[in-house]
């Protein structure tokens, strides 16, 4: 049975008659391709190749079926931001850091690779009836260099999750992007909506500075040297009320953990790695 729609093909759940195991089946479309095979489709195909992470969803094979070419993935029950939208279900406390740590380390293994994912967001990460999570949807993920940072455009990344140097037009950039969306799941996790929901790309700059504050210069030198700053320069100056409006949902240990995600300074903000190593998964019960 068709289970979603993808960018490049139909989705479907499928049995393979040897093992009994399902499979999710990724066709790719090759009609109306004047180039060939697509070269996202491809991408993503030697990426997830290479790619072996309880976190992160597994290859199982590729298989060629009357002229059409389909990925067999491990079949995944649910995606979060699915879940996320029953209003029937809610996580618990215990539940929620399970799955921040599941993707934290699904990214961490990523990024010790040197692959960016480059397309977080609730749709991507998809969960199995025993509770794992593993991150999927490599169409937009890339390797990068780890010492000399390439130049790559900033049109990645979901608005709702994409960090606000993309936003100012950052070409350069790193595993921080990742990142940040990270901050704005976990974020989604706690509340079941999505933190920062802009219409376009000014006003999500407004709603990030609306619960953030404004970014100073003080904390974030390399701001005024992003390139569209001077257009989308915040009016007033305005302080963050994150601590505020998530304490009710956050406990402290989870609000530093949320607030390190979401340092406005890329270089400050936490890393996967370092984000497994903080206060929330290692002393703060549950
Ligand atoms: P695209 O790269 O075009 O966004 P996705 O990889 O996100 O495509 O797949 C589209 C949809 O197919 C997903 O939203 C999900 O519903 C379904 N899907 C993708 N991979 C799996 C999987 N491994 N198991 C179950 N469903 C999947």
């Amino acid at each position: 049975s068709c289970v979603g729609e993808g960018t490049y093909g139909k989705v479907y759940k499928a049995r393979n008659n040897e093992s009994g195991k399902f499979v999710a089946l990724k066709r790719i479309r090759m009609e109306g391709e004047k180039d060939g095979f697509p070269v996202t489709a491809m991408r993503e195909i030697k990426l997830l190749q290479g790619l072996k992470h309880v976190n992160v969803v597994r290859l199982v094979e590729m298989m060629v079926s009357k002229g059409s070419v389909y990925m067999v993935l491990e079949y995944m029950q649910h995606d979060l931001t699915g879940l996320l939208s029953l209003p029937s279900l809610t996580f618990s406390q215990a539940n929620i850091k399970s799955l921040n740590h599941q993707m934290l380390s699904g990214l961490a293994y990523l990024h010790r690779r040197g692959i960016l994912h480059r397309d977080m967001k609730g749709s991507n990460i998809l969960l199995n009836s025993k509770g794992e999570l593993k991150l999927a949807d490599f169409g937009l993920a890339r390797v990068y260099h780890k010492r000399r940072k390439a130049d790559y455009t900033n049109r990645v990344i979901t608005l709702w999750y994409r960090s606000p140097e993309l936003l100012m037009g950052e070409t350069v950039y790193g595993p921080e992007v990742d990142m940040w969306s990270a901050g704005c799941i976990m974020l989604e996790l706690f509340t079941t909506k999505p933190i920062f929901q802009g219409n376009d790309e000014i006003h999500q700059l407004e709603t990030i500075y609306s619960i953030l504050g404004t970014p100073r210069e003080s904390d974030w030198p390399s701001l005024k040297d992003l390139p569209w700053y001077e257009l989308v320069k915040p009016q007033e100056i305005r302080s963050s009320r994150f601590r505020d409006s998530l304490g009710r949902w956050l406990s402290p240990a989870a609000l530093d953990l949320a607030e390190g995600l979401l340092f406005y300074d890329p270089v400050k903000r936490l890393s996967a790695q370092g984000a497994l190593g903080t206060k929330y998964f290692l002393e703060e019960e549950p």
